[in-house]
């Protein structure tokens, strides 16, 4: 059984009118899900308190944060991240963002508790929130606090980041942290923010050949990135063996993402998805908290993350998107949806697959391999 987490109080965390990580993302997959005529069912968490915070933030940043989001003055407020582009300075972000983390602490407390073995957050994912800094449009660490809340009670977490973007905030907090292993699959910090990520950052101490970094070429395409799930993702679970797999599920590895450059269509990411659940039943005790992320093209990213949600109700994939919504959120946002949940053919075979790009990625597979081969026995 598959339990949902969601609130509206998340539309809370509105980053600006122009900014991409924008709740309507969110607002289209439930739509599209009822739309479906299927039934919405929803737990609602809590927001966290900002004590409950301090487990992965430090109380200066907290106090900050809050100040900030109710409109007091903060001195320095730019050395906690603040009024960039990225993390605009907006009343109630602190709100918003404390929802967010309670639905992924909320999410951490059904496994714990036995409620269920697969949810899916619809929301959080903040991944590049820092101890005492917002960044890359992340204010607080949900993802952390729910990996905190399962290792506090003596559970062995393993994290996959399989958004475009390095789950920087995440592998730092638990970088010397022997009860997590962290994975990051990314476009290569060469080419993007945050532009780390790189197959040396294999954590320390306790934490050592726990924190595993696939940088991708600039134009991988699906099967490439698949395989590195199968190189790579599935070993480190088969040795960790953790009690539960927390997946950060950004869709901006889409094609169509306007800020990331690969190439993934909808139908790898069901089977990527599908892959990531037989390694969690496999592996990680059957237990698995997805949530969302990144995703910034409004075409791609709702049909994405209702994938998701069929796959994990076990509901067969539609063969056509609801016409009633394709039109309704045509109009709205001036924009083509295809006419399934798929990626036309077209598309899909028009995406260059470049031997050098896959030979790269594969080096790259193998050197992560070799990097850890030592600790791995
Ligand atoms: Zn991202």
């Amino acid at each position: 059984m598959c339990r949902i987490i969601y609130s509206e109080k998340y539309n809370l965390y509105n980053l600006g009118p122009e900014h991409p990580f924008s709740p309507l993302r969110v607002e289209m997959v439930i739509d599209l899900i009822r739309s479906l005529g299927l039934n919405f069912e929803f737990t609602e968490p809590s927001a966290v308190s900002p004590e409950e915070l301090e487990a992965v933030h430090d109380k200066e940043y907290i106090q900050a944060v809050e100040d900030l989001s109710a409109g007091k003055e903060v001195a320095g407020f730019s050395k906690y991240g603040f009024g960039t582009q990225d993390n605009p300075i907006v009343k109630g972000m602190a709100e918003g963002a404390r929802y967010h983390a309670g639905g992924t602490l909320l999410g951490a407390k059904t496994l714990l508790n036995g409620d269920a073995k697969k949810v899916i957050q619809f929301g959080g994912g903040l991944h590049h929130a820092q101890s005492s800094m917002a960044s890359g449009f992340c204010i607080y660490n949900d993802l952390a606090v729910a990996i905190k809340e399962m290792t506090n009670a003596g559970w062995h977490v393993a994290y996959l980041d399989l958004d475009v973007h390095h789950g920087d905030g995440v592998q730092k907090m638990f970088y010397s942290d022997g009860e997590v292993m962290t994975i990051s699959l990314h476009e290569s910090g060469e080419f993007l923010y945050p532009g780390s990520g790189w197959v040396y950052e294999l954590g320390q101490g306790m934490g050592r050949s726990l924190k595993i970094n696939v940088p991708l070429e600039p134009f991988t395409e699906g099967d490439s990135y698949l395989e590195a799930v199968k190189k790579v993702v599935a070993p480190a679970l088969s040795w960790f063996r953790p009690d539960a797999l927390v997946i950060q599920s950004g869709a901006d590895p889409h094609f169509s993402d306007p800020l990331a450059d690969l190439l993934l269509t909808a139908q790898d990411f069901e089977k990527i998805y599908r892959e990531v659940i037989t390694l969690a039943d496999k592996h990680c005790k059957g237990r698995a908290l997805f949530t969302f992320g990144g995703g910034y093209s409004l075409t791609a990213t709702p049909r994405i993350w209702a994938l998701l949600y069929l796959i994990l109700k076990d509901i067969p994939v539609p063969e056509k998107l609801p016409a009633e919504w394709k039109e309704k959120w045509e109009k709205k946002l001036n924009k083509k949806f295809p006419e399934t949940f798929y990626d036309p053919l077209p598309a899909y075979d028009e995406i260059p697959r470049k031997p050098e790009i896959v030979r790269t990625n594969k080096d790259t597979y193998q050197r992560i391999m070799d990097s850890v081969a030592a600790d791995w026995l």
